[in-house]
């Protein structure tokens, strides 16, 4: 598998996973043109996509959904009350996952795909495990909290994508209002460095080495602030830093692409 987080923030995400001849994005707020430019800066052909997974209805994570599908002919797959939230806003797209029983998973151009649920003021929002070939990705980001049944997904993965929002005092002190502040520190906003550092911690424990830290804040976080928690909270385990390939994943630039 080939992985390459193409965006990650408030203005527009975007995961590409590649397995054999054929991959998937994982959301897409980028316009057309900005994804394609970006799979051209990481190397990556944007005729190799054949579907788009989406993890909730939140405009970030879907305004270039609708194009990419028109453009390529690719599938959209997400639960039904998902699609349902979102299908009016982006123009008419190929639908494929119409399914009462999401979390049950499902196989898709040779990929296992088993969505999850997360904490998060949406619809309906899952997180993704992606396997192919017996190597597994997993992206769990806009989520308040995790829970049992997110870290249960979360564990065991070759490669994890987690949510790293905010650093709790710059969100505390910034200039956001106090019901914005209070709705992303709550159970169904985003993930701190914080959280992000303990779980990181027990994933590392459990086998995974390779960590992308995903959907900063631009207004109350530095890519530095969340790395260097992680960082520490891994150093801890007397984890050598050559041990674990850990990368803060960026609004504008590409990730570099990690094999897993
Ligand atoms: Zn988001
Ligand atoms: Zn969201």
């Amino acid at each position: 598998m080939r992985v390459c987080v193409l965006s990650s923030g408030s203005r527009g995400n975007s995961v590409y996973i590649e397995g054999g001849d054929n991959a998937i994005l994982i959301d897409n707020g980028l316009a057309f043109r900005e994804l394609k430019s970006r799979l051209d800066t990481a190397g990556l052909d944007v005729a190799k996509i054949k579907a788009t997974l989406v993890t909730h209805e939140h405009t970030d994570h879907i305004k270039g959904v609708g194009v990419m599908s028109r453009s390529t002919g690719s599938e959209v797959y997400c639960q039904n009350e998902c699609y349902n939230a979102f299908k009016h806003k982006i123009g008419d797209f190929n639908y494929a996952g119409n399914n009462t029983n999401f979390e049950c998973g499902f196989t898709a151009h040779g990929f296992d795909i088993k969505p999850f649920r997360t904490p998060h003021d949406a619809v309906y929002s899952v997180g993704y495990k992606v396997s192919f070939e017996g190597k597994s990705v997993v992206l769990a980001t806009d989520l308040g909290t995790i829970t049992p049944g997110v870290y249960n997904h979360l564990v065991g993965s070759d490669l994890t994508i987690l949510e790293s929002n905010h650093d709790v005092e710059m969100l505390k002190n910034g200039s956001y209002p106090m019901s914005l502040k209070a709705r992303i520190l709550g159970r169904n906003g985003h993930l701190s460095n914080e959280d992000m550092s303990c779980v990181i911690r027990d994933l590392a424990l459990s086998g995974t080495d390779k960590f992308i830290l995903a959907h900063l804040s631009e207004d109350n976080n530095q890519p530095d602030l969340a790395f260097n928690e992680a960082d520490e909270s891994l150093h801890k385990l007397g984890a050598s830093r050559g041990d674990i390939d850990l990368v803060v994943a960026n609004q504008y630039i590409p990730t570099k692409v990690f094999t897993i």
